[in-house]
């Protein structure tokens, strides 16, 4: 998708790491190591400000009127299309593609949103200075709460997730603060709900893409690049005036790929059995190569 967008130098001249593996730790420590394919097309870690700044730049020079940190608050139908309410006044268009992420005000205005999923966990997380033993590896760790994302963003910086049920939070952030030495008013940004029932990828003259359509578990790293690709997709629909073309595509780009998705989803839920999955990953390592291949590919 960044390469068709033509931002690949863009994006290699912002800062950023160049991820070369992948390391699985159980609850106690135990490693396995699954390298990342390199080569002209490698895995990358950076920061979401840097990326969106970049895709945003980019939307502008192509003539889309930007409006930042301008919030949505109502919204209603028209005969022919839409009229939207911000703090910078009343909007109106034809069509709506609400990309508006797992919480969309669109979807919870039209009385869309699904309902909250029982027992729902909650995801914290913060930059902090790179650990000297992180390299340019992510470390996936599995932890009695639930696991821990670390990867390097560039700059002897690390983006740093933590995923737990609501109960566990304060037990997982001392965890944290003892492991990376983080201070009591390290800054946390918390995101809910990790987990819900996907939406239909269209409605009347209607269009979800990203997390607004489908929310997938932040474990495997992949949310970006379907939001990505499904605002591809919706697009190409949308100028063809096909809603049923979206919905066929859309439907494909997640078919055949969930599994590995559910299956990390499963492991999560259950720290000991992923814990036991990477202790069995020690003496069948090909088993982490084909998943991670499954998903960077
Ligand atoms: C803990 C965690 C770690 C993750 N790590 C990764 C990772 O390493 N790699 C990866 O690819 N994915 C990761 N993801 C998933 C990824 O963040 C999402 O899948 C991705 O951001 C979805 O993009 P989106 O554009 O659909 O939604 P978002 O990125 O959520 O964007 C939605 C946008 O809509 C705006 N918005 C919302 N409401 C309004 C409103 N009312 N008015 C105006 N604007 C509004 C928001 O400000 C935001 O800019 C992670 C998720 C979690 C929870």
């Amino acid at each position: 998708m960044i390469e068709q967008l033509g931002l690949r130098d863009r994006i290699l001249s912002c800062t950023h790491s160049v991820l070369e593996g992948v390391r699985f730790l159980t609850i106690e420590g135990t490693a396995v190591r699954v390298p990342l394919p390199g080569g002209a097309y490698p895995e990358l870690g950076l920061t979401r400000s840097r990326l969106d700044h970049v895709l945003l730049e980019h939307a502008r020079s192509c003539g889309v009127d930007v409006y930042e940190a301008t919030t949505l608050k109502a919204l209603k139908r028209l005969p022919n299309g839409w009229r939207m309410e911000s703090e910078a006044g009343w909007f109106e268009a034809g069509q709506l593609i609400a990309a508006d992420g797992r919480n969309s005000t669109v979807a919870r205005l039209l009385g869309l949103m699904p309902p909250p999923l029982p027992a729902e966990r909650v995801a914290v997380q913060t930059h902090l200075p790179s650990p000297l033993d992180l390299g340019r590896d992510v470390v996936l760790q599995f932890l009695k709460e639930g696991y821990a994302g670390l990867a390097p963003v560039g700059a002897d910086t690390a983006n740093l997730c933590l995923v737990c049920r609501p109960g566990d939070l304060q037990s997982i952030k001392s965890w944290a603060a003892t492991q990376f030495n983080l201070s009591e008013d390290q800054p946390w940004r918390s995101i809910t709900p990790l987990r819900r029932a996907p939406l239909p990828a269209t409605g009347e003259r209607l269009w979800f893409t990203g997390d607004t359509a489908r929310v997938v578990e932040p474990f495997t790293g992949e949310g970006i690049a379907y939001a990505l690709r499904s605002g591809a997709l919706c697009s190409d629909a949308l100028l063809a005036e096909n809603p049923g073309l979206y919905e066929r595509n859309h439907g494909a780009l997640y078919r055949g790929r969930l599994w590995v998705n559910q299956m990390a989803r499963w492991a999560c839920l259950h720290p000991l059995a992923g814990s036991a999955l990477v202790r069995a990953g020690r003496y069948f390592p090909s088993i982490f190569s084909l998943l991670t291949r499954k998903v960077v590919a």
